[in-house]
């Protein structure tokens, strides 16, 4: 198998389960090293951690709120001393609270932009001296098409993920000049816990809507992640990549 990311460390958020996982799992078969950070489901990190040691990786499992900008710095600094160094970020670590805008609480509001979208600022905010100093490093964050078309019960969640698409094209110009690239993974409809209790109507909503007839699987979003975070992807930057089986053409 060809191993584009051989030699690389990378820190990926969100990774105990879900997409997260299913990235960590990509970026080892890859040949990356790899920091899986979370925090509901660490337990399951410190487990995809052991399966990606048994792959010959080096990894490390970290407890981290990512909403937390001195947690996110310690993550980074911990992820650069176990792994002797950084070149990849993904930050993927995302949550929803659906509800209708006007029956949307504070607290449901605060915890989605805090997760989806001050946390992945967090992580980009603490890496970001790591790439600048050594002059490399790619960042992927993880949107949603939901971002980009707005989705019913979910002004929380698509508002989080419209500035995540901001974030990354800003962080693109910001830290292209020191040879960081930063890019965004758009998915769809994705089979995972986190759609697992949604309404069946969603669900089938969604395989209508999707050009090619089904839901999309961890691992396709993964291996885009992967490449994004490869030397092949040098020239792409500020770039927002939809996964989603033409959910949203
Ligand atoms: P998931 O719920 O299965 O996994 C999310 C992971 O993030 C979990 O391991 C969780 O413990 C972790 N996490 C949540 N809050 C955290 C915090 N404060 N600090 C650290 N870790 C935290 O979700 P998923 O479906 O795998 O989604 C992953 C990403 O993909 C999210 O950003 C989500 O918005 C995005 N996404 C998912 C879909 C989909 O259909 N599943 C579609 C579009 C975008």
């Amino acid at each position: 198998m060809k191993r584009d990311l051989a030699g690389q460390a990378t820190l990926v958020t969100g990774a105990g389960r879900g997409i997260g996982a299913a990235i960590a799992r990509e970026l080892a078969l890859q040949g990356s090293d790899v920091a899986l950070v979370d925090l509901g489901a660490f337990d399951d990190a410190e487990r995809v951690a052991e399966e990606l040691r048994a792959l010959g990786r080096q990894a490390v499992a970290l407890r981290a709120d990512v909403s937390d900008f001195a947690a996110a710095e310690h993550a980074v600094a911990e992820a650069v001393g176990t792994l002797g160094k950084l070149d990849g970020l993904v930050c993927n670590a995302g949550i929803t609270r659906d509800a209708v805008s006007w029956k949307m609480t504070e607290a449901a509001w605060d915890a989605v932009l805090d997760v989806n979208l001050k946390g992945c600022f967090a992580f980009c905010r603490a890496a970001a001296p790591v790439f600048r100093g050594q002059r490399r490093g790619s960042i992927v964050t993880i949107a949603s098409i939901n971002g980009m078309r707005g989705k019913f019960g979910q002004s929380n969640y698509a508002a989080s993920k419209a500035g995540v698409i901001g974030l990354t094209k800003a962080l693109a110009r910001e830290l292209g000049p020191s040879g960081v690239n930063v890019n965004c993974v758009a998915p769809g409809f994705i089979r995972t816990e986190m759609t697992a209790s949604l309404p069946p109507a969603v669900v089938e909503r969604a395989v209508e809507e999707s050009a090619l007839g089904r839901l999309g699987e961890t691992d396709e979003v993964a291996a885009v992640v992967a490449f994004l975070l490869s030397d092949r992807a040098r020239y792409i930057t500020g770039e927002i990549i939809k996964v989603d089986g033409g959910q949203y053409i």
